[in-house]
């Protein structure tokens, strides 16, 4: 397996950038098409490619536009991205224009020995799969595929034989929250240099009754403070921007409300981590199969489409991505919290639960002291 290793050191590609001007990542959804039927997908993902997906000389072009943000982290993502014909192409492409690019292949046979090979050769940086149980019985009933988990452990040990930073994706729901420390251990174990706890939005095929309450997400998040100090691997959280106001109240002291850069370097974050608050529409942006940009993967309120308009002035000049980076705009207690403007809540899981982009996030336990 591949040993656990972090990439501190090496300067984070849009460092320093306001994400008024720039996002940090651009995530790209290639194509819908994808072989599994997870309980959760986003993408509500189907088994054929759609005819309207943008061409791979529209792609180039929105590559010459993206430029203008300088050199934010594409992370190639789908469905299943590994069903375009073209995307050895398109990875070698976004290299060549000096993004850093990375991808999450679906795990099945489709994604083979030589695929992870010539990923390598195209120039990707980082290969992140999916793990939503640290066994075959836990992971391919999430899937709903049997042999999802096989597949997912040949990638990581094509990864570690290509010498591919590996990323490990696990989504945090009712299903597994006793699983949580066996997941560590497994991401541990398959040698990932970051562990991303994506804590579910009820978008997609997600509902309400999957997720989690705010009390236990409090739990986990307190779990995984303790991680970012002795795991061997880096630690994310996906759709619960909290994590900072968590890190922020318990290892610093509970009156400190500056930026998650300051506790460096006594926190395991890698370079290729935001030093600034990454939240929908703020230093992310997505882009659809078809062009249509979104604020998030998880915020879809649609903002233009990459055929007609640059996504660049659309995340610069959209008034919903602007009232997004706006914390003086939240409302209910992430509106009064003092920790808005290193936090401000997942604003998909306002969205999705209250149809609000602007409303508080149900799964952040801090309310009384917000209130206070
Ligand atoms: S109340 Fe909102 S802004 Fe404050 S910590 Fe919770 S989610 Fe973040």
């Amino acid at each position: 397996m591949q040993s656990g290793k972090s990439e501190e050191g090496k300067p984070p590609p849009t460092f320093g950038t306001s994400f008024d001007v720039a996002p940090y990542i651009v995530l790209w959804e290639l194509t819908r098409a994808c072989a599994l039927n997870c309980k959760h997908c986003r993408a509500s993902a189907i088994r054929q490619r759609d005819s309207a997906e943008l061409s791979f000389e529209e792609c180039k072009r929105v590559m010459d536009q993206l430029k203008d943000f300088g050199k934010p982290i594409i992370v190639f993502t789908g469905g299943d991205p590994v069903w375009r014909p073209d995307l050895f192409k398109l990875v070698y492409e976004a290299n060549q224009r000096g993004f850093i690019t990375a991808i999450t292949p679906s795990a099945t046979p489709r994604t083979t020995r030589s695929v992870i090979r010539e990923l390598k050769e195209s120039g990707i940086a980082r290969l992140a799969v999916s793990l939503d149980g640290p066994d075959k019985e836990s992971h391919d009933s999430f899937r709903r595929v049997n042999g999802s988990f096989q597949w997912t452990s040949d990638i990581i040990n094509w990864a570690s034989e290509f010498e591919l930073p590996l990323q490990i994706n696990s989504t945090i729901w009712k299903g597994n929250l006793q699983l949580f420390e066996k997941l560590a251990q497994r991401a541990e174990e398959f040698g990932a240099v970051l562990w991303s706890a994506f804590f579910l939005v009820p978008t997609g095929r997600a509902v309400l009754d999957m997720q989690i309450s705010d009390v236990q997400a409090e739990d986990v998040l307190l779990r995984m403070a303790e991680l970012c100090v002795n795991a061997k691997y880096d630690v994310k959280a996906t759709a619960a921007p909290h994590f900072r106001r968590v890190l922020l109240q318990h290892l610093l002291s509970d009156n400190d409300t500056r930026e998650i850069n300051s506790l460096r370097p006594s926190l395991r974050v890698g370079a290729l981590r935001s030093y600034q608050s990454v939240n929908d529409g703020k230093g992310i942006m997505f882009i659809s199969h078809t062009g249509d940009v979104y604020p998030s993967g998880f915020l879809p309120i649609g903002c233009g489409n990459v055929k007609n308009e640059s996504p660049v002035e659309i995340y610069r000049h959209n008034p919903l991505f602007k009232s997004l980076r706006n914390p003086d705009l939240l409302r209910g207690k992430c509106g009064i919290c003092r920790f808005k403007k290193v936090c401000g809540g997942s604003r998909a899981r306002a969205y999705a639960e209250t149809g609000d982009h602007l409303a508080e996030d149900s799964l952040c336990a801090y309310w009384e002291q917000a209130s206070a």
